[in-house]
């Protein structure tokens, strides 16, 4: 039914060892064209010698791997080449592959969607692979980690078999009822379907937690120019990222580094700064883009010049709110002690480091709390909350339904939208989407 593929599975690019991975009905002879030899007993790794079939050409002295379906990550009978990871050992092996009948190259995210197909993983759990792979820090690996072993898929799961329980319910006294029943759903059913839209409202309102997770928090610093938005950047940022100019305007779009705090993913961004009246065309642009950020910023750094107090820039102080921390740069030149205790500023020298610690430690503290994965598994995609609100909304409407048939259909679609979150129905206009994200080999 399906062809078979191969692809480089780890990064191009020369390296000590370079994995391709064939998956397909025709793995094994590929193997053994490539050997000349009979196939080697499943799941063990084996040193041999790899030749081109058609011109005898030696490739390399590889370890390969064989796995058998169904027990292997894309349900079909697989192989791994361990090459030595040679750019000419890898292209001499795919250019001998491209030479096979019934080969060709997988496209991106193939194997992962031949494993979905084959039952391996539902949706959920393909995302986490492509979410694994991507995670660059401590939070996002365990919240990947845990989404591949199939927490989210299974508390979805668990909804849907309610709500078909709460359907075969409704159903039942459909049958039975001699004519239409008055009301709508039966007392016995609705607090079942009550209890599940309140369930999936605490899910969804979740201040997004897992979907910021995977993309990191948007930390935005803003302040006057010259007030070392840049210096700071680049301080906690460890490297020059930002121009530092004693000359006024000069960060003009928005320059972003990523950091990892305390295990959390963070994307931090420098901005123009705020100024009443723009010298130009670009600053009033770069100006209005740094208001943008700031409003888009889950927590802002509002940067000071301490060497100005007690006069503190007014745009500045403007954009002040809950989630503000607020910052007084270059106490190597001024004392910044005891100035605003209302604002609670951290005092730091983005030229000497001093206070830096402290402010990293604040901003560690805010990515805890809003990306702290807690004791059920979060949703981390639009895709996730789409579903779930449309099942939420269906829901609420089942329980005003005045025929129980009415709120029978509006039970059936709520549980259709859960059920295209794990792919367990009607998904196929979904996954060239989903899996054109992945890349070739994953
Ligand atoms: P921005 O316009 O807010 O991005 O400010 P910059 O980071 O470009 O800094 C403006 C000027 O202030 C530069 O000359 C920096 O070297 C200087 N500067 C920034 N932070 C400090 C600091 O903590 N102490 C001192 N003494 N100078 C600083
Ligand atoms: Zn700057």
């Amino acid at each position: 039914m399906f062809t078979t593929i191969y692809a480089l599975a780890t990064a191009p690019g020369r390296s000590s060892v370079a994995v391709v991975r064939i998956s397909g009905p025709g793995a094994g002879s590929a193997l053994a064209a490539l050997t000349g030899r009979p196939l080697p007993m499943p799941r063990r790794a084996v040193l041999t010698k790899l030749r081109n079939p058609k011109t005898g050409d030696a490739l390399d002295d590889a370890l390969i791997l064989r796995f058998v379906a169904p027990a292997s990550f894309t349900g079909e009978d697989v192989v791994e080449l361990h090459l030595h990871g040679g750019r000419a050992v890898v292209t001499g092996v795919i250019e001998a592959l491209a030479t096979l009948p019934g080969l060709r190259l997988a496209e991106p995210g193939e194997f992962t969607r031949r494993a979905f197909e084959n039952g391996k993983l539902d949706l959920t759990e393909a995302e986490a692979v492509a979410d694994l792979i991507d995670a660059e820090t401590t939070a996002q690996r365990r919240q990947a980690l845990r989404q591949m072993e199939g927490a989210l898929g299974k508390l979805y799961d668990g909804w849907r078999e309610r709500l078909t329980r709460a359907l075969a319910h409704i159903e039942a006294d459909i049958d039975f009822a001699e004519d239409d029943l008055p009301g709508g759903v039966a007392d016995a059913v609705r607090p079942v379907i009550a209890g599940l839209a309140g369930e999936i409202a605490a899910h969804l309102n979740d201040g997004g937690r897992g979907e910021r997770l995977r993309e990191g928090l948007h930390i935005a610093i803003v302040g006057a120019p010259n007030a070392g938005k840049s210096s700071l950047l680049n301080a906690l940022a460890r490297r020059d990222a930002a121009i530092v100019s004693a000359r006024a305007g000069t960060t003009r779009d928005i320059i972003e580094v990523h950091l990892d705090l305390g295990g959390y993913p963070v994307v931090l961004a420098d901005t123009a700064g705020l100024r009443e009246a723009a010298a130009d065309e670009v600053e009033e642009e770069g100006i209005r883009r740094a208001r943008d950020r700031a409003a888009r910023a889950d927590v802002k750094v509002a940067v000071f010049d301490a060497t100005t107090l007690p006069d503190l820039d007014p745009a500045t102080l403007d954009l002040i709110d809950r989630d503000t921390v607020v910052v007084f740069n270059k106490t190597d030149l001024a004392k910044a002690a005891d100035l605003r205790p209302d604002l609670s500023p951290i005092a730091v020298s983005a030229q000497t480091g001093a206070g830096l610690k402290l402010l990293e430690d604040k901003l560690t503290a805010y990515s805890a709390d809003r990306l702290a994965i807690g004791s059920t598994p979060s949703l981390t995609r639009a895709r996730h909350r789409e579903a779930l609100t449309e099942c939420r909304e269906s829901l609420l409407r089942a329980l005003e339904a005045p025929l129980p048939e009415l709120a029978a259909e509006d039970v059936r679609l709520a549980s259709r939208a859960l059920g295209r979150i794990t792919g367990r129905v009607d998904v196929e206009d979904l996954l060239d989407v989903i899996f054109r994200d992945f890349c070739i080999g994953k």
